[in-house]
């Protein structure tokens, strides 16, 4: 059975020996161990070398004065990991790091990381695009600071205190008498169709939202009571959990809402199954790392 643990940016997580937070010293020597592990990061792109992430050693700390960092964790074998976000205006032309990798979109590189840096990469993520837009305290408006690792936003005017947010997004496949739904949203590539998802809204369950979504998006019916969850997975664009769920349609007829999506359609178990395999003459879906796919691929393989 497919669990969370078996997707690609959730896999393997590292320890995130959270109680070294707090302690400045502590981090302060751990990022200059000879065996830390340091990745790099510039407006939400990684570095990254032929065949995966670029990890640095302690040298990354001399790049630029002007970075934020983030502590990660700690691998099996103890090492400290953290990642650095590279301000917008440095650059690795010039730097002793030149020619030793290149900043890459996210989407492309992630698919040659190793779970253990699809998972770190993410994170990483997350947090510097939540601090790039979280500057300003929500309370009193001053400059807030970085506190604990990269892990707070701390507010020095009025004391308020500001974490990271996860989104939560029921992602779903609804399913009927053999058959499965895949949409298209607008914009998206011919041929390319995936999951429906919505994030969750304050007061409803994921149940609650699947069912919404489906409806909303695509005017199919479904009881919240059937949603069977699966799995979930971190997804950082920017921040969110993906909720992986199937729920049982009551409906078939589909009435989309062209704000929401461009296509949706009804697919055969068969045809469920050459999605996944790459082998549809027409339609193709998200890859593997991405919740979507193996919500398809467990009903594609499933037998009722
Ligand atoms: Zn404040």
């Amino acid at each position: 059975m497919t669990t969370s643990n078996d997707l690609p940016l959730a896999a393997k997580p590292i320890d995130r020996a959270a109680h070294h937070r707090l302690d400045k010293d502590w981090l302060a020597s751990a990022q200059s161990r000879d065996d830390v592990l340091i990745l790099l990061m510039q407006e939400g792109q990684p570095l990254i070398e032929k065949g995966g992430l670029l990890w640095l050693g302690p040298q990354a700390n001399a790049l630029s004065p002007d970075v934020s960092v983030l502590f990660l964790g700690r691998d099996k074998a103890g090492a400290p990991i953290f990642a650095l976000d590279m301000p917008a205006h440095w650059t690795l032309a010039g730097s002793p790091i030149e020619g030793l990798g290149e900043f890459e979109d996210m989407r492309a590189a992630i698919g040659a990381m190793s779970p253990m840096e699809a998972n770190c990469t993410s994170t990483a993520r997350s947090i510097f695009e939540w601090h790039r837009s979280h500057r300003f305290c929500a309370k009193c408006g001053a400059d807030t600071e970085i506190v604990e690792a990269g892990w707070k936003r701390a507010c020095p005017a009025c004391g308020a205190e500001h974490f990271p947010r996860t989104d939560p997004v029921a992602i779903m496949l609804a399913v009927k008498d053999g058959k499965c739904l895949l949409g298209r949203g607008p914009g998206w590539p011919a041929g390319f169709m995936s999951c429906l998802a919505g994030f969750v809204e304050p007061g409803e369950t994921v149940e609650q939202a699947a069912a919404r979504e489906l409806f909303e998006e695509a005017g199919i019916q479904a009881e919240p009571e059937t949603t069977e969850y699966l799995f979930c997975q971190p997804w950082p664009f920017p921040s969110s959990l993906m909720i992986g769920v199937i729920l049982q349609a009551t409906t078939e007829e589909i009435t989309i809402d062209p704000k929401e999506i461009q296509d949706a359609r009804w697919f055969s178990r068969e045809e469920a199954r050459a999605i996944i395999a790459g082998e549809h003459d027409e339609i193709y879906c998200p890859p593997p790392f991405a919740v979507a796919h193996h919500i398809l691929k467990v009903w594609a393989e499933r037998d009722d």
